[in-house]
Parts: structure tokens; C-alpha cells; sequence
């Protein structure tokens, strides 16, 4: 059972569940309004709220752990109507929170990923948070290159973790040797065990891919689903939630192929350090796209690994195989 005791497993799920219901408002009182307007900043806002929150709230239950985050305050400084928008909806949860102090708790996440250190995505799946899509707050401990704990906040997920876009949202999180497990993002505190499926069958397996078609490589998927011999279409979805889908067991194989406008991308740390446990953990095995395992002491980015690729672990030989083959 995961350790609701331990201190580390308590700030990161409370962080998360905090940060998520914050991002959660700011979507219903400033992304829905702006929809039509073809507007970025509640993006912008959410993002930049989100890790002050987090960042203040690691201030205090580990005052000398370094943040590793996406954002930096250097653009929020030099925009003082949106520095008071963010300490608006940052003050809701942290009284103390005025613009000096919401800049010095973003900036926390400026540190060197080395030795100890939480890799934050504050918002993953921009793209779906500004569409009314899927999105995730993502928070790991990586100790040494190893992500020891992994937490998910997944507004617009149900309790089996399929989309649900009206519930309490579904918060995953993972403990390293302790299983992945899920609980309402709102309410009474109940965790399940999550685990992946045990589906060994490619042609009945449930493919997950980036919702954005920059994000991957629409070619290489068509080719990747005919050589494994994927029956059913793959289900396109934004953030770290395709990984929660995953070992929910409500899908058997997930692909990060490269785009061929950046075919030299290499993914972030946020984007992936808390997944991957909430994936191994229920028991699925995850790897770059040539069977690597992903090494997280690169720094901000996972420079030796290209792209990912994630299954419930009987699939991936197969899915290896099939990347192999299509040249990804
Ligand atoms: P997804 O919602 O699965 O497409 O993943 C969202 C993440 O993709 C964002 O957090 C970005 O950091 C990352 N991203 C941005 N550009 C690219 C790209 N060209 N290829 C792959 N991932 C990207
Ligand atoms: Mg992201």
C-alpha cells in the first residue's frame, strides 16, 4: 500500500491534489471565456500559479530539496498585470502569497537536476488545457538518476482513469517497490491499486498517441499500427494522462515517435519522470523508441534517449519490433 505517512509521499500528493484544483479553477473562470478569443494567457497564468504553489509548498515541507520546473519568473516580471492575476489565484491557496514571493517560489524550480532534486511539469498538455481536453500536473523525487516517487493531478480523468470531464478528476501516484495507485482528486482520500493489462494480443491492443499531430509522426503511427497489426484507432490524448490511461490497463501501448519538422527533439525530464514510475510500477515497462531505458542524469533533457515508448510490458518485444521495422 502506498505510505501516506512518509513525508515525501504526503507533500507531493497533497502539492498535486492543491495545484490541480487551482489549474482546475483557473480553467473554469478564465480559459472558457477566452476560448473564442484564440487567447494563450490562461495558459500562461495556470503555469506560472501552479509552480509558485508547488514551489512554495516544497519551500516547507523540504526547505533545501531543488526544484527542477519548466517555468522561470524573468516573463511574468516584466508583465505586472499578469504577476497579479497569478498571485490572485495563488493567494487562494498560500495566504502569504504577494509578487515578490509568487516569482521567488517559481524561481525555486530554476535548480540543476542533480542528485536530489522534484522535476515539476506544472501544466503537461497546454494544448488540451486550452482545448478543454486532457491535462496533467506531474511531480517526481528523482534520487541519483532513479524517479523514487511519481505523482499525476488529472482534472479530466475518472476514477478507472478514462476521460471524465465533469468528476473529481483522478490523482496516480507511484512509490518505487510499492505499486502505482489512484484516488479521487477531490474528496475522501480512497486509493485502488492500479495495474496494466495483461492483453498479449497486438491486434486487440489500445494504441495511445499525442493529440497534437506536431508532437509525433503521423506517418511512422499509420506504418507502426499495420505491422503490429493494431485493429482499432488509436486513441489521440494530451500529457502525462496517455500514461495513467496506460496502467489503468485502459490501453496496451503508448508511442512518442519524432516529429519530422524536429526529428532532433529530446524530451523533457517533467514530461516524463513521474509517468514512467505510474507506468512501471502497475507493472508495464517504458523505454525510448529503441529499447532503451530512459536516463534521467542528463539534466533538463534525456539527451541519449529518442522519443518513447511505453506498453503493459507483453506488447513491447512486438512494438520494438514494429518501430524497427518502419525506421522510427
Ligand atoms: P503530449 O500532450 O503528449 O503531446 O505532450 C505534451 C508535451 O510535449 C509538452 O509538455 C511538451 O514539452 C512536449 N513537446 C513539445 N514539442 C514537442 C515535439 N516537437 N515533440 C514531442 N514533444 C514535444
Ligand atoms: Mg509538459
Amino acid at each position: 500500500m502506498i505510505d501516506l505517512n512518509d513525508p515525501e509521499v504526503r507533500f507531493a500528493t497533497e502539492a498535486v491534489r492543491l495545484a490541480s484544483q487551482m489549474v482546475k479553477t483557473i480553467q473554469a473562470e478564465l480559459v472558457s471565456p477566452a476560448l473564442t478569443k484564440d487567447d494563450r494567457s490562461p495558459v500562461t497564468v495556470a503555469d506560472f500559479a501552479s509552480q509558485a504553489l508547488v514551489g512554495r509548498l516544497l519551500g516547507e515541507a523540504f526547505p533545501d530539496d531543488p526544484l527542477v520546473g519548466e517555468e522561470d519568473s524573468r516573463a511574468l516580471r516584466g508583465d505586472s498585470a499578469t504577476l497579479e492575476q497569478v498571485t490572485g489565484f495563488v493567494r487562494r491557496f498560500a495566504h502569504a502569497a504577494t509578487p515578490e514571493a509568487v516569482c521567488a517560489w517559481i524561481d525555486r524550480g530554476n535548480a540543476a537536476p542533480q542528485g536530489r532534486f522534484w522535476a515539476l511539469d506544472p501544466i503537461d498538455g497546454t494544448k488540451g488545457f486550452l482545448r478543454g481536453d486532457q491535462y496533467a500536473v506531474a511531480l517526481a523525487l528523482v534520487v541519483d538518476g532513479e524517479v523514487q516517487l511519481g505523482v499525476l493531478g488529472c482534472p479530466r480523468l475518472s476514477d478507472a482513469c478514462l476521460p471524465d470531464y465533469n468528476g473529481p478528476g483522478s490523482l496516480v501516484a507511484a512509490t518505487r517497490g510499492l505499486g502505482t495507485w489512484t484516488s479521487p482528486l477531490e474528496g475522501e482520500r480512497r486509493f485502488q491499486r492500479l495495474y496494466t493489462s495483461a492483453q498479449d494480443d497486438p491486434s486487440q491492443a489500445r494504441l495511445l498517441r499525442s493529440f497534437e499531430a506536431g508532437h509525433t509522426n503521423l506517418g511512422q503511427i499509420d506504418g507502426f499500427v499495420r505491422l503490429l497489426g493494431v485493429l482499432a484507432e488509436p486513441l489521440r490524448m494530451d500529457s502525462q494522462a496517455k500514461y495513467a490511461v496506460l496502467a489503468a490497463g485502459q490501453g496496451e501501448v503508448m508511442v512518442r515517435l519524432l516529429s519530422p519538422s524536429m526529428p532532433d527533439y529530446r524530451e523533457k525530464i517533467w514530461d516524463q519522470a513521474a509517468g514512467s514510475l505510474v507506468i512501471q510500477e502497475a507493472g508495464g515497462i517504458i523505454t525510448d523508441l529503441d529499447g532503451v531505458p530512459l536516463d534521467f542524469t542528463t539534466g533538463r533533457t534525456l539527451r541519449r534517449n529518442r522519443g518513447v515508448l511505453a506498453s503493459n510490458g507483453h506488447l513491447h518485444p512486438a512494438a520494438l519490433e514494429a518501430l524497427r521495422q518502419i525506421g522510427a
